[in-house]
């Protein structure tokens, strides 16, 4: 019964918090939720995928980053009363989330399913802040009014006019600050790096050592837990009960082939089914989006007999923006008639659903039988260190000049649009800065091109990449 060594612990510990928007419907949680997933910065914006779905982003204020979950975006199943559609997805939302927005509508004053969400939220034990949204009017009564539900703090709000966001940040941040295990900007994210020395290997020297950090990620009976399992083997099941940290995830290390730990993010809840979310596919997205908050690579196990799923491709687009690599798990192969064939069209698929991450591994397993799941680790951490891959100066600039040289960027108004220079700025993701005469003029697939022909030169599948056109010299 060892507990976690500290080193381990210390990783776990870096961890954003999941913001989630509860409330009534018609208190204007995705109004909030769109105006704060907007003010996003450019190297967030940059890559799409979260803007255009309302159930799930990253909200930025400076360099604070807050994965969001607005639980407005779910839609009622039918016969579903209301009152318990709205309890039922409370009850999930206070159980993924790490701080609660209670969103109410400052217009009205409290109501009686307000009255009831808020004994929810206190018996839940975790952090609430009461935004009384559509208080544009009314801003100096809201605070008394909402009293009543007893809690605080309560921010006067309005989504609309974009009148007391500041305020509600600025609290999210102090909030954040005051809980134990969770930082606002977990070290290993967005670091400046040195423009680097002239060094003719291709540098490629991992930024953080430490065991590898994954999380298993997938709809509800892909197979996760059987995956797990088999990594984990029965052996150290017991250990990695007690090896908890923090309150609701559980991390679970395991020993791979080469003796090299690998940490299992967020696995216990998988093994065990206990959590609600996890039996519901909705769900299943806003648990992939807390375990790839603190993974460096994720396996998005799909279960080949079911095919892509919409929950899928949600996930994989995350993944892009969360900067985590990306492994496809494609389980139950041992269902499939054998052959290429049936490789090659599901392949196929793949590229239609996830036309992003054509650069991703694909292993093609059964947890059931074990085969080819001693793929998933060494692949696992061939692209962690993509994701961590450094690309010197010199060479990117070599580089850049044969991709130009290949395909130059195309005109814009007749006149030339022109790359001077270029630069990684970070990694884990590694982000790329082009500067260019006119920025705002470069083609969107020209920036594809780059892309591909970076992950090309450099060995960069399976990790998200960020490029970014500037100004100036
Ligand atoms: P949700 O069901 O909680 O996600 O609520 P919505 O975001 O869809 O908003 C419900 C209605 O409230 C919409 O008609 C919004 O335009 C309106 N609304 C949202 N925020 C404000 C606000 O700050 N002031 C006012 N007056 N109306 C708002
Ligand atoms: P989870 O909900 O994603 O954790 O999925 P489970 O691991 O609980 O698996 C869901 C169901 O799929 C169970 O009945 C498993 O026995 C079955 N299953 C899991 N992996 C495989 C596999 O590789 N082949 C087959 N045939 N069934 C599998």
């Amino acid at each position: 019964m060892k507990p976690l060594p500290q080193s381990w612990k210390n990783q776990t510990m870096s961890k954003l918090p999941l913001v989630a928007l509860v409330g009534r419907p018609n208190v204007g949680k995705s109004t909030l939720f769109n105006r704060l997933t907007r003010t996003r910065d450019a190297l967030v914006d940059d890559t799409p995928g979260l803007t255009r779905d309302r159930q799930y982003g990253i909200m930025k204020r400076g360099d604070t980053p807050f994965p969001m979950v607005d639980t407005g975006g779910f839609e009622a199943d039918p016969g579903e009363t209301m009152v318990s559609l709205i309890r039922g997805q409370t009850i999930l939302a206070i159980e993924e989330a790490d701080i609660i927005v209670f969103v109410v509508d400052g217009s009205t004053g409290p109501l009686t399913d307000d009255y009831a969400i808020a004994s929810h939220l206190r018996s839940s034990g975790k952090p609430v802040i009461i935004a009384a949204n559509k208080s544009e009017k009314k801003a100096a009564t809201a605070s008394i009014e909402f009293h009543e539900l007893g809690m605080e703090p309560i921010i006067p709000i309005s989504s609309a006019h974009g009148l007391g966001i500041g305020d509600l940040l600025e609290t999210l941040e102090e909030m954040t600050d005051a809980m134990e295990g969770f930082c606002r900007q977990p070290e290993e994210q967005l670091l400046p790096l040195e423009v680097e020395q002239e060094n003719p290997e291709v540098a490629r020297e991992p930024r953080f050592k430490g065991p590898l950090r994954l999380a298993v990620v997938g709809c509800p009976n892909a197979g996760k837990s059987s995956l797990v399992n088999r990594l984990v083997g029965e052996e150290r099941l017991l250990a990695s009960e007690i090896a908890g940290t923090t309150r609701d995830s559980i991390d679970v290390p395991i020993t791979d082939a080469n003796g090299e730990t690998v940490i299992l993010v967020d696995t216990a809840g998988i093994r065990r089914k206990s959590r609600v979310s996890l039996r519901v596919e909705k769900f299943a997205v806003i648990a992939a989006l807390k375990s790839m908050e603190r993974a460096e690579v994720a396996i998005l196990v799909l279960d080949a007999q079911r095919g892509v799923t919409d929950q899928d491709k949600r996930i994989g687009s995350y993944a892009l923006d969360a900067g985590c690599g990306l492994i496809f798990a494609v389980n139950k192969w041992d269902t499939m008639p054998p052959g290429q064939q049936t490789i090659r069209s599901f392949q196929e698929g793949l590229a239609i659903h996830f036309p992003r991450l054509t650069h991703c591994p694909v292993i093609f397993l059964s947890a059931k039988s074990g085969k080819r799941v001693e793929k998933l680790l060494p692949t696992a951490r061939k692209v962690r260190q993509a994701t961590q891959m450094r690309v010197s100066t010199s060479n990117l600039n070599r580089w850049l000049e044969q991709a130009i040289e290949k395909k130059a960027p195309p005109r814009a108004a007749g006149r030339p649009v022109k790359i001077r220079y270029c630069s990684q700025v970070s990694s884990s993701p590694p982000t790329f800065v082009f500067f260019c005469n006119r920025p705002e003029k470069m083609e969107e697939s020209y920036k594809r091109y780059l892309e591909n022909q970076l992950r090309e030169a450099f060995a960069l599948d399976g990790t998200p990449i960020r490029i970014m056109f500037k100004g100036g010299e």
